[in-house]
């Protein structure tokens, strides 16, 4: 999975009163892009040199580190920059040859995602600011203080002996998945994974167990993965308003399912081998 690619690399410890340096990595997102800068054809993170003349109004918030080199997310317009910073689609995580680069594009668009839809308190309406000492927003009116949000989901290998239930969702992907969701407030995990299938293929599953968990930060999510057992003569009754197809298919002619950088693709992957 591409979070476990390089585990000593990206750290997430937040440092305070952090201010960048010339070559510090700087990350500069509008909408569902990222400005990278071409060098000698490569796609690498800009620097702080690349923004010679950032408006006063801008700022810089501190990220995470890569490698020990300080990462910021640049906070307000990046004023004039050279030619070869050119905005590139996020999904460009799947296929950036360097994939820690990938990753982080990823953690810092999750960061950027949150500060970006609270800026101001959820309670009493007032603008809410970084906190200095921890990676925070605290209201300048009411003092609440709001942390980055994670959702959990589950998602689930439902398996019947050399079987495993494949779905697809409604977005349009070709390739097939796992059943997955959002836990609900006062689930257990364990209970989310048979709401889940139940809801969307209308299965009974038994025995589940936990695999493994991969944050997402694209959607700001922690997936938690789980195997589970059903009976494969139980009727499938797929939910149309989430999934388009539900089905059971046999270990070693599996149909196109996700990549193996997210942890659907692994479950899948490592059943199809005999590997669960
Ligand atoms: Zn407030």
């Amino acid at each position: 999975m591409i979070h476990e690619l390089f585990p000593e690399s990206l750290d997430i410890r937040f440092q305070t009163s952090a201010i960048p340096c010339e070559d510090d990595f700087v990350f500069y997102y509008q909408e569902n892009t990222l400005l990278w800068k071409n060098e000698d054809g490569s796609l690498v993170i800009p620097r702080r040199s690349d923004f010679p003349s950032l408006p006063e109004t801008s700022e810089f918030r501190f990220l995470f580190s890569l490698g020990n080199k300080p990462c910021f997310l640049l906070w307000g317009k990046p004023g004039e920059t050279s030619p070869d910073l050119v905005f590139q689609d996020l999904s460009l995580f799947r296929t950036h040859p360097v994939q820690l680069l990938a990753w982080a594009s990823m953690v810092g668009y999750h960061l950027q995602s949150w500060y970006l839809n609270h800026r101001f308190c959820g309670r009493c309406g007032a603008p809410a600011l970084p906190m200095p000492e921890e990676r925070a927003l605290g209201c300048s009116s009411c003092s609440r203080v709001v942390y980055p949000g994670i959702s959990p989901a589950i998602i689930v290998a439902v398996i019947c002996g050399d079987k495993i239930l494949l779905i697809r969702g409604r977005s349009g992907r070709s390739w097939y998945s796992l059943v997955s969701g959002y836990v609900d407030a006062g689930e257990t995990l364990e209970q989310a994974v048979a709401r889940e299938v139940k809801e969307e293929t209308g299965l009974d599953v038994r025995n589940i167990r936990y695999y493994n968990d991969q944050p997402w930060p694209l959607s700001g999510t922690l997936m938690v993965g789980f195997l589970a057992e059903a009976d494969d003569r139980q009727a499938i009754v797929v939910d149309e308003r989430e999934i388009s197809e539900a089905a059971w298919f046999t270990r070693g002619s599996l149909p196109e399912y996700s990549p193996a950088l997210a942890i659907s693709g692994e479950l899948i992957r490592r059943f199809d081998r005999n590997e669960l």
